[in-house]
């Protein structure tokens, strides 16, 4: 099959780098946070008091959503304090559950004979991409619209992340578990799986695990191509009007990436993120790490020291956010940690637009950054909506290719916050 083609974008020289390092296994934790809001579904209801004993993968935190991801025990062990308002890495205050681990591993079943899509709910699965929605209500979205095309992807979203297709190399089967589970929930005529081209490996493994069931769509890497829209016009050869408003199952399709399906294929409730561990000098490790394990103990175990006025992300090197501190704890919303030494920082400063036009060309999305980023940097706000200023899916490729830096996702998303801080009479 052919892919769509793909206009603007970057290929960057090494971004698989870390597909031959295995996951390593953290040592479980002595301590996790666990934060009651790990999605777009809202803070999860509280299910336990504190000095309560926990199973792993009991339900802590219950989703306000009736398809929302509930929130399970990391750890087996005794509730020491409920946080009424803990400061995630996203600058919101939810409250969080602190376990303290009694050593052993005790885990909490789902029944085999759950309802799939009721199974996939209680495990607490998200899709682990930028916008972490609960994968039972964009299930139950695309049931109700009668979606038949699954697009399963393995494509890491960053340069130097590589644990999609590390993962696709080691758990192909408990992918194919889960995309057998979707067809129960779904009546699927078509699945396709996009892979990085250069994952070699990783699609040997997925061609003996799929055996033909699967369409195996490689891809030549090109940042951003893994945002949904964008994936699904590559995947499917077709445009769709994102400004337009038309959503992905509007053209009868799902994108689902594969540490999501080997969730459901494993089914157990989701208590671990499968994470890579980059510094601005390369990549370091894929691992498997406990939700709720603090920041400081990734990157001991990667023997990492954080430099002074360097920055720790949370994400890739594109579009990560700077971790206020090391006790951050991951969640489902992490995608990887880069860690930047203080040289590495760019330093944005103020500067006049020479009008190269290159975040024209580079923007995948087809706007006119510089257009956009000079109207919400001078606050005309109006002006940057009328040109398309929510399509902006915030890559940050206008202002990596930008000759004077200038910092025009920071505008935009400055934008952005305060036109729906209008919107919602703030
Ligand atoms: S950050 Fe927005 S404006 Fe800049 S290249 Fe990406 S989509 Fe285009
Ligand atoms: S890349 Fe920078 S200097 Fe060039 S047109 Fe865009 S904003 Fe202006």
């Amino acid at each position: 099959m052919r892919p769509g083609k793909m206009r603007g974008g970057i290929r960057f020289s090494h971004p698989l780098d870390g597909l031959s390092s295995p996951f390593e296994d953290l040592p479980t934790p002595s301590v996790v946070t666990v934060a009651l809001q790990q999605d777009r579904s809202g803070v999860c209801a509280l299910r336990v008091k504190k000095n309560d004993v926990v199973l792993a993968g009991q339900i802590i935190g219950e989703s306000p959503r009736p398809n929302g991801a509930s929130i399970h025990a990391p750890i087996s062990g005794v509730v020491t304090e409920l946080i009424k308002a803990f400061q995630d890495f996203h600058g919101r205050m939810v409250p969080a559950v602190v376990i303290e681990s009694d050593g052993a591993a005790n885990p909490c079943e789902i029944p085999a004979d759950t309802d799939p899509l009721a199974a996939v709910q209680q495990a607490g699965v998200v899709c682990f991409d930028h916008k972490t929605d609960p994968l039972a209500a964009k299930l139950e979205e695309a049931r109700s619209r009668k979606v038949g095309t699954l697009i399963v992807n393995a494509l890491d979203g960053e340069p130097l992340l590589s644990s999609r297709a590390r993962l696709l190399l080691e758990q192909a089967e408990a992918i194919a578990a889960g995309i057998d589970a979707l067809k129960k929930i779904l009546d699927l005529g078509r699945v396709i799986l996009t892979v990085d081209a250069n994952a070699a490996e990783a699609i040997a493994a997925a061609t003996r695990a799929f055996s033909g069931a699967v369409q195996i769509l490689p891809l030549r890497n090109r940042y951003p191509q893994a945002v949904d829209y964008l994936l699904v016009q590559r995947a499917l050869n077709v445009e769709i009007p994102y400004s337009l408003g038309v959503r992905i199952t509007d053209i009868g399709a799902l994108l689902v990436d594969v540490e999501a399906m080997a969730a459901v294929g494993r089914g157990q409730p989701v208590v671990e993120r499968f994470i890579s561990v980059a510094t601005g000098k390369g990549h370091v490790k894929n691992l498997r790490v406990a939700i709720g394990t603090p920041i400081r103990a990734v990157l001991e175990h990667c023997r990492i020291t954080p430099e002074p006025g360097g920055k720790i992300l949370a994400g890739g090197p594109m579009t990560g956010t700077a971790l206020s501190g090391l006790d951050q704890p991951v969640t489902k919303e992490f995608a990887g940690v880069f860690v930047q030494g203080r040289s590495e920082v760019v330093k944005l400063e103020e500067a006049v637009c020479i009008k190269c036009g290159r975040c024209v060309e580079v923007c995948p999305m087809r706007l006119m950054p510089f257009l956009i980023s000079g109207f919400s940097e001078k606050g005309r706000l109006a002006e940057a909506a009328q040109h398309d200023l929510f399509a902006c899916i915030e890559c940050g490729c206008c202002t990596y290719l930008c000759p004077v830096r200038i910092p025009m996702v920071q505008f935009i998303q400055f934008a952005k916050g305060q036109l729906m801080a209008q919107r919602k009479g703030v």
